[in-house]
């Protein structure tokens, strides 16, 4: 019998790389839960930042498009730059594309990977099944990847937890638990700042603490990009549309540019729409930096240094790290010790080379694991355009 591709992820990765691979004849196996960084791990009414056009997921079928799904919906066309998208919607557009596209997807998880004797890998079920796979495809997103500093890890001694004093931005939907609470969010990206502006909608006193002054800054509404700009899914800026559209020569870079760029583009910035809500219900307060966090009563004390230089307290009920992601291979259990050992690494991410292949024959990576090698658009999901026919492809043609 021939033996499948294992696809690991069902989020708009997973999903986008199977629809591809089963588009060319490949026999695949998908597996995760699909949407779930989206369900479980963002807040309830959150809304997209990334406009209509820069969030499809991308697949050689026609008609699948995040307006092609509210159509069949019966819902309003989402399609300009002004046009903003619930969390609510794209989590309904990617079931309904995993429904359409990518019917057999098993919904277990993949406890382990590990090369077997004939050059292909043997995969292990939490179901308890074991098979073998021709090439492995790693999609695994956010999943097991939350990033909690080390100053912030004194008030967290069991780890992050959203009723422990200190828990981080993706432990949390539903904010109404924080009505009447004193919050502190520590972070000033978009997931920081939509974090603050839902938990004191729904009823909490939230200061965000950022670090560096005039930290917190919003983009401009899409009337106002300067016009003489190329477009890319971002905004008009040279740098994006080239990040965006050019990623083939990113990994030629040398390393330090490359992971600072990870960082750096597409970074801390609040979403246009959000700067109305966040000003009229958040407080700020700019430090030079977190020291330190404690728990001397129950309730978690941060340790600051101001712009002054001067320590100072502040209290609260609880704190929110919403210090986003990081990727690192050791996170990633599920790859065996002989794997991790072999993979060739770069500051904990995977080092890939042409069609997203790692330095392991036959295992892939796409989604964020892949932003060092490609570039800050695999952050996102418009990465997809660029990742899964890419991948498919090399896949196709090495392992077909
Ligand atoms: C608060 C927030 C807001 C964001 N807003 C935007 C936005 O507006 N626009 C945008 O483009 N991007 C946004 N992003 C980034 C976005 O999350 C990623 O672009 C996208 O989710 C990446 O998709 P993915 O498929 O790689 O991973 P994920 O969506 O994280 O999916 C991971 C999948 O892997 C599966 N999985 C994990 N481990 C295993 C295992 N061992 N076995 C089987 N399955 C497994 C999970 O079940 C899941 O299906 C946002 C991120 C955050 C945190």
């Amino acid at each position: 019998m021939t033996r499948p591709v294992a696809v690991i992820g069902a989020g708009p990765f997973g999903l986008s790389t199977a629809a591809h691979l089963r588009a060319r004849g490949v026999p695949v196996r998908v597996f995760g839960d699909p949407m779930v960084s989206w369900r479980d791990h963002m807040p309830e009414g959150m809304l997209l930042k990334s406009t209509p056009a820069a969030s499809n997921l991308d697949c050689p079928q026609p008609g699948h498009t995040l307006a092609d799904y509210c159509d069949a919906a019966g819902i309003r066309r989402l399609v300009s730059d002004e046009d903003i998208i619930p969390v609510e919607t794209f989590i309904a557009y990617g079931e309904w594309f995993q429904q359409k596209l990518v019917p057999g997807l098993e919904r277990v998880r993949v406890v382990s990977v590990d090369r077997d004797k004939s050059g292909g890998f043997e995969l292990k079920l939490d179901s308890g099944e074991m098979f073998t796979a021709r090439a492995v495809v790693v999609a695994t997103g956010l999943s097991g990847l939350a990033h909690l500093p080390a100053e912030l890890a004194g008030a967290a001694a069991d780890g992050p937890a959203p009723t422990g004093p200190v828990s981080h931005s993706s432990q949390h939907h539903d904010l109404s638990r924080f009505a009447g609470k004193e919050l502190i969010v520590v972070g000033s990206g978009q997931s920081a700042l939509e974090t603050a502006a839902l938990a004191a909608e729904a009823g909490a006193r939230v200061r965000v603490v950022a670090r560096g002054r005039g930290r917190v800054a919003f983009g401009a509404p899409p009337w106002k990009q300067p016009k003489l700009r190329p477009e890319s899914p971002f905004g008009r800026a040279w740098s994006l549309w080239a990040f965006s559209y050019y990623p083939h020569p990113y990994r030629y870079l040398p390393e330090a540019t490359r992971h600072f760029l990870v960082r750096r583009v597409l970074g801390p910035l609040g979403a246009w729409w959000l700067r109305e809500r966040f000003e009229s219900a958040v407080q700020v307060q700019d430090v030079e930096r977190v020291l330190a966090a404690e728990v001397p009563d129950g309730s978690p004390v941060l340790t600051v240094r101001t712009h002054g230089g001067h320590p100072e307290r502040l209290t609260a009920d609880h704190v929110i790290a919403a210090t986003g992601y990081r990727v690192d291979i050791a996170a990633m259990d599920f790859l065996g010790h002989e794997l991790r050992t072999r993979l060739a690494v770069s500051r904990g991410t995977p080092k890939l080379g042409p069609g997203f292949v790692s330095s392991v024959p036959g295992l892939y990576f796409t989604g964020l694991p892949a932003a060092s090698s490609y570039g800050p658009v695999m952050r996102f999901v418009c990465g997809t355009e660029f990742a899964s026919p890419r991948l498919t492809n090399h896949l196709a043609s090495a392992h077909g």
